[in-house]
């Protein structure tokens, strides 16, 4: 018989992934904070149900995609999170963006009622969630990564087995770190350059495909370079993920002093109320120190 699945968190993310476990044959329930959000997947075969509880008590395999650690726990641990509904047996796999060292605790307590927990943050964005291209980091018992295994295919593209509990989470943020000092670098490269008074279309040309470039050049760059802020990854979830890594590396002892300082700048972003523009648009803090505009019309 195949794993009832379970689906926690409809948003943005969430709401890609079930389609897709749908399209895979899968039977979903599902549970959303906001009720509205259930009718719209209901529509394409997916059973809503009152509590992550309830779903629990009816599911095999229960996936959580919520937005932050305090988040994780209250479906999983709260009064009527998993933990009250969850058989013994069964496979919870969190696919959020939160803490490692949470993860673990969340993991142990789950084990206390004989749940199985893996970590399986993702990266490749809404685009990657709808088509089922996402690169999942798994971190858990490799018993437990076999049997979601068809879960994971049914969304994502590259599946990897990086290391025991936590270990997806801090690969995530080991991902996250590559993110943001390349979006710094871009932003630097050309505000230098538009500084410098060059052609900045000729500029990405000249140097996106050699040592220095990068996906953030190739993708953003041009981007930046139209000021179009719409974004791939909002500064909000950025700047969160950000704390995420400075908390880990504060408790791990690592100094990580450009990704703390790329942090502040995002920090300041959110103050001027830019938390829903895409992550590129650190050049804007940049633009602030120094009182020039890259791009735009010309
Ligand atoms: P989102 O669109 O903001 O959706 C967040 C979801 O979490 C919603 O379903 C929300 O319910 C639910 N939620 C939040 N707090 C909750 C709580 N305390 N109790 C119950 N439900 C709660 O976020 P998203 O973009 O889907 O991101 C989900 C996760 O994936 C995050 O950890 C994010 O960092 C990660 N991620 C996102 C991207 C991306 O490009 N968006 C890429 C990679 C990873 P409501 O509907 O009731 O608000």
């Amino acid at each position: 018989m195949s794993e009832r699945i379970g689906f926690i968190g409809l948003g943005i993310m969430g709401r890609g992934m079930v389609r897709n476990l749908l399209k895979a044959g899968f039977a979903v329930q599902v549970w959303n904070r906001t009720a509205a959000r259930m009718g719209e997947l209901a529509a394409d075969g997916a059973q809503p149900t009152s509590s992550p509880a309830e779903l629990a008590r009816q599911c095999d395999l229960i996936i959580t995609c919520v937005s932050d650690t305090p988040d994780v726990a209250a479906v999983l641990l709260g009064e009527q999170g998993v933990i009250a509904g969850a058989q013994p047996g069964a496979l919870v796999i969190d696919m959020s963006t939160i803490s490692p060292q949470a993860t673990q605790e969340f993991a142990a307590r789950l084990a206390e009622r004989g749940v199985h927990m893996l970590d399986a943050p993702v990266s490749g964005g809404s685009e990657g969630a709808a088509k089922g291209t996402l690169s999942i980091m798994v971190g858990g018992d490799a018993a437990d990564v076999e049997r979601a295994m068809p879960v994971f295919q049914a969304m994502g593209k590259t599946i990897t087995h990086v290391g025991g509990t936590g270990a997806g989470q801090t690969v995530k943020l080991v991902n996250q770190i590559l993110v943001v000092g390349s979006m710094q670098a871009m932003a630097e490269a050309l505000l230098f350059a538009q500084a410098g008074g060059v052609d900045l279309e000729k500029t990405l040309a000249a140097v996106s495909g050699g040592a220095g470039g990068s996906w953030t050049l190739s993708n953003r760059g041009p981007q930046v370079i139209r000021r179009d802020w719409r974004p791939g990854f909002m500064i909000d979830l950025q700047a969160k993920d950000l704390r995420l890594v400075l908390d880990a590396a504060d408790d791990l002892g690592a100094p990580l002093p450009s990704t703390a300082l790329i942090f502040q700048l995002y920090r300041t972003l959110q103050a001027r109320g830019l938390g829903k523009e895409g992550n590129h648009a650190i050049v804007k803090a940049l633009e602030a120190m120094a009182g020039i505009e890259v791009g735009g019309e010309r």
